[in-house]
Formats: C-alpha cells, structure tokens, sequence
C-alpha cells in the first residue's frame, strides 16, 4: 500500500458486469471491482431468457461489427469458446447446444456465482453500491472518484458496458469517461433490437401483433434470414435484431415474405385461380398474414388485372420501407459505438496513450450479431486484458 496514497490497489476495474467479473477472475493480483448495482452481474442474469447464451461456436471476427476490421482477431484467437467450456465442465455447470453453435447454460444465474466466485479465488475485493463518478490520472497512478470516497490504482480497466437495459445498471459511464480522458468514442446507437414502422405499415403490424413467419429482410447490402415477429410498433425476432446491426437512422429496409419464391411468377401460373391471393398463399404464409398484409390488394386471381397482380407481387417480395426508429435503449440488447478500437492495442486492450488503462467488453465499438457473440466478446477481451495485467 503506497503512504501517500491510502487505498492504492494493483489494479481497479469498474463494473461487475461480464466482461468484470471475467477478468477479475483471470489473473491473480490484490483488486477491487467497484459495482454501482447491489449485486454482480444482473445484466448477465437474464442473458438467454435466463439460460444464458454464453458463447458461439462460431465466434470469429465475422460475427462482429467494428470500427478497425480485424480488431478482434487477436482476442478471439487467443480466447475460444472451448476455453470457456472448459471452465464450466471444471466446475459441473451443464450446458448445450441449441442451434447454429449456440451454447446456454440451463441457468445464467449458474454462471454469475461462477465468475463471482473465481473473482475472489483470484484476491479481488468487491464493493457494491459503489458508483464510479469520475476518474483521472497522475503520478502513475489512476485516480477513481466514487460515490464511497478515494481510490487510486495502478491499473485501471473500464468495463461499464453500454447504455441498453438502464433499468439494470447501463448509462454510458464508457462515453462520459472516454470524452473526459480526451479518447475518441463512436456515437452510442441501440442494436439487436426491434424496428417500428411508419404510420401505415405500424396499423398493420398491430393486427399481426404475436404472429411470425419466415422471411428476409435486407438493407443497403445485408442480407438476413429468419423468423420475424410482428409487434404493436413494427417488427421483431431474430431476422429483425440482426438486421437492426447494420440499419442506420433514415435508410431503407426491404422485406421478402416469400424467399425463394417469385410471386409475380406463382400468381400469374394460378391466375384463374377464383381464391384470393391470400389463400393461394398458404402453401407458404398464413392466410391471417397474407390478408393483413397485402389489405386491398388481396382481389381474387382470376379478377386481378396486371398491375394489381404485379403491386401484390412486390408487396410480399420487396416491401420498401423506412423504419421510423428502434425500440431504442430500454429494449435493445447491444450498445453499437463506443470507445474507438484504434486507441486499443489489440492483444491486450490496453491504451496506446494511456497506458495502465484497459477497456473491455461493450464498451469498446466492437458489437456482436445475435447468438452468444457478445458474450464470448466480454469473455474473450477480458482474457486478453488479463494476459497482459498480469505481467504487470
Ligand atoms: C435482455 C438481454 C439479453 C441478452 N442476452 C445475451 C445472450 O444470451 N448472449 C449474448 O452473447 N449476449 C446477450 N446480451 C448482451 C450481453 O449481456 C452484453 O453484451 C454483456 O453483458 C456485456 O458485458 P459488459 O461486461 O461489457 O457489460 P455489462 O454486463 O452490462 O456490465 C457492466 C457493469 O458495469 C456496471 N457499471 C456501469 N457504470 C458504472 C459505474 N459508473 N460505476 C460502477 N459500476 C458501473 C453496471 O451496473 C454493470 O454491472 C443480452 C443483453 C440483454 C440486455
């Protein structure tokens, strides 16, 4: 402990959220995690609609959005998701695959006491219903302004996670600290999350609301395959998350209700047919979908002249629309933005020109699709944070 300097740790790191609790636990040093919640890990907590989807098979640079395009690759490579795995086999915590590489726990709360646990294994203090205020240098030490008085360390790791779900702990303290240590940060922008649409489509999606079909949803040049779920202001589900990654304020997103089949095609082979479109359509959506969907286009086959045919055509294969937002922070499972990647050095995530200062999971503008992505992110930068506090 340095006399001039009461409360001088080998390390601070802020936030007992994943990516926290991960790196406290992966290094052995005299720590203290500061928590401004009463507890660790509440966000983690009803990850996976509580089961967690703690990492994907998958998870390599491709599953991420981020500023310096092969950022990630270090971390990822170093960090896999059979090295977390490993961990919970060690300590009995069953788990499974649910599709596409998906793996959950049967209970995220299983997995938090885990990373609690390993945290103190390795000598890390916890302090709860501590909020960091402000935090400054000097001396070679960092200096941490907290709702429970001084602290100073000699490293510092910024893992404060996004702005999304603010009712459990998220409010940008990344951003604030980010602007007030003169780095560069991404605007914050809520993702995975559902879309709304304008006034006439949003009418429509309410009469929908609770019933999904697949589709494909596509905006500039990505493309998305999945279940959409109609909601009481737009859309949802999984197709609609992942495509609210790259869907930028004011650009144009494209629906296909019928992927794989041309419609104009599949009228004009039935267009003797007496059956409304919407039955003919059920080989392929439901007609209470097609119905509401196509509204006054919905004529019978055999009445419909050509441009009705080719209107009701492109409605349900290249629907354009401008979503008027998002379900926005409250409901958005990702923070996109953040702390620039090109301050980082991408090994070890510490500072280029603040050395000592370590930042990781959400915080950073690395952003992950849907499927345990962002997860094993928080893991995967938090090991590589570890690696290189250790050596300090
Ligand atoms: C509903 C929901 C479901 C999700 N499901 C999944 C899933 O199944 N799989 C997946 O990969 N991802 C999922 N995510 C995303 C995932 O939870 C995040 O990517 C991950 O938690 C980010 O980890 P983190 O450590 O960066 O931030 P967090 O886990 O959010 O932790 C940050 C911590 O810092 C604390 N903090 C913030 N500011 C301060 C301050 N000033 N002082 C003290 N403490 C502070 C917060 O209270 C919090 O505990 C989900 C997100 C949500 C909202």
């Amino acid at each position: 402990m340095n006399k001039n300097y009461p409360n001088t740790w080998h390390s601070i790191i802020v936030g007992a959220g994943a990516s926290g609790l991960f790196c406290a636990g992966s290094y052995s040093a005299p720590k203290l995690l500061l928590e401004h919640n009463p507890q660790a890990g509440r966000k983690l907590n009803i990850t996976g609609g509580g089961k967690c989807n703690f990492t994907n098979l998958q998870a390599t640079p491709n599953a991420y959005l981020c500023g310096g395009k092969h950022f990630c690759q270090p971390a990822l490579a170093a960090f896999t998701p059979v090295d977390f795995t490993a961990l919970l086999e060690q300590a009995h915590i069953p788990f499974y695959e649910k599709e596409d590489g998906q793996l959950f726990a049967q209970s995220a709360e299983e997995i938090t006491s885990l990373l609690v646990r390993r945290a103190r294994e390795q000598h890390t203090e916890i302090l709860f219903n501590t909020e960091v205020l402000h935090i400054t240098q000097g001396q070679g030490l960092w200096r941490l302004e907290t709702s429970r008085g001084l602290f100073y360390a000699q490293n510092m790791v910024l893992a404060s996670g996004g702005y999304s779900y603010p009712s459990l702990g998220a409010d940008g303290f990344a951003w604030r600290m980010g602007k007030e240590l003169g780095l560069q940060t991404l605007p914050p922008r809520p993702a995975l999350v559902s879309l709304t649409l304008p006034a006439p489509w949003r009418a429509v999606c309410r009469t929908l609301a609770g019933n999904s079909l697949p589709a494909e949803i596509s905006t500039g040049k990505r493309k998305e395959r999945g279940m959409i779920l109609f909601t009481h202001e737009g859309i949802s589900g999984p197709a609609v998350l992942q495509i609210s990654l790259y869907w930028q304020e004011g650009e144009k997103l494209r629906l296909n209700f019928l992927p794989g089949t041309d419609a104009e095609i599949y009228f004009k082979e039935h267009k003797n047919s007496p059956q409304l479109f919407s039955k003919l359509l059920s080989p392929f959506i439901s007609p209470k979908i097609a119905k509401a969907w196509l509204g006054e286009l919905d004529v019978r086959a055999a009445d419909a002249k050509k441009d009705i045919l080719h209107a009701a055509a492109r409605r349900l294969n290249s629907l354009e629309t401008i979503p008027s937002g998002t379900g926005g922070f409250t409901r958005a499972e990702v923070t996109a933005g953040g702390l620039d990647t090109a301050q980082f050095h991408a090994g070890s995530l510490e500072c280029k020109s603040l050395p000592g200062l370590f930042v990781i999971g959400e915080a950073l503008d690395v952003t992950g699709r849907l499927g345990g992505f962002n997860l094993h992110w928080a893991w995967a930068s938090a090991a590589a944070a570890a690696r290189a506090l250790a050596k300090k």
